[in-house]
């Protein structure tokens, strides 16, 4: 199984599944990110959120009696990519973890790829939530739109959220898992990534956007707020930045 798009030429900026998630939170954050990447700074609680992200993360591999994990890295790009390719391509096919794509420079890592037993993938992203948000689905877009574009037959594709959302401060951390299927929703939203993608270019092409610190800056939590509310003449109120 071939990927159907050419590599992206070399003065094209890598972009991510967290990038255009940034663009799509605020592009002064995408922006920022990128140009003024030392700017950025979360408080301890947030911190603390993505550590038990990551350990939900690693429950759900876990749960599957077998399966393969992509352990090159970020700095490791093509050959995570070419790892999943083997993968995807292996006479017994298992669940792959971190399965790494690219299309049109856009990086993406799958949480989970299942076989579907009928010659396709179910594409899986785990999330410490317990409700689905609008951002979740559109990152699955993303993936879908990438994953797609590598002649990969997606069947299915859900966000696996929690019961109960794992804290740092949890006194029984168990994890009971929920599978929404967001397979239309994402397929639709995929249609629509291309503008997406053209957009963050753009802004990365400019000077830092003048986007005003508001309310989306906490939802999610922009690690940024201290220099944008510092440029704004403002200070936060009851955060430890
Ligand atoms: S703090 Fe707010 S305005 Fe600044 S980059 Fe983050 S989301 Fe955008």
């Amino acid at each position: 199984m071939q990927p159907v798009n050419p590599p992206s030429p070399p003065d094209q900026p890598r972009l991510s599944k967290s990038k255009i998630a940034a663009l799509e939170h605020c592009p002064r954050r995408l922006w920022l990110q990128v140009h003024r990447r030392e700017l950025g700074q979360f408080d301890e609680a947030t911190l603390a959120l993505f550590q038990c992200g990551h350990y939900v993360g690693e429950l759900a591999r876990h749960r599957y009696a077998q399966g393969h994990l992509v352990t090159e890295d970020h700095l490791q790009v093509p050959a995570a990519i070419a790892r999943t390719q083997e993968l995807l391509t292996a006479t017994i096919r298992l669940p792959i973890f971190e399965a790494a794509f690219e299309r049109d420079g856009v990086i993406v890592r799958a949480d989970v790829l299942e076989p579907d037993n009928w010659g396709g993938w179910r594409l899986i992203e785990v999330k410490n939530a317990r409700s689905i948000r609008s951002y979740q689905v559109r990152d699955v877009a993303t993936q879908v739109w990438v994953i797609q574009g590598n002649a990969v037959c997606l069947s299915a594709a859900f966000v696996r959220h929690v019961e109960r959302p794992l804290r740092a401060t949890s006194r029984n951390p168990t994890v009971k898992f929920i599978d929404a299927d967001v397979t239309l929703e994402a397929q639709r939203l995929a249609q629509g990534r291309q503008p997406v993608i053209d957009q963050a270019r753009s802004v990365l092409e400019g000077g830092e956007p003048d986007t005003k610190p508001s309310t989306h800056c906490d939802r999610p939590a922009c690690e940024f707020r201290k220099h944008c509310l510092g440029q704004a003449g403002l200070t936060i109120v009851g955060s430890s930045l």
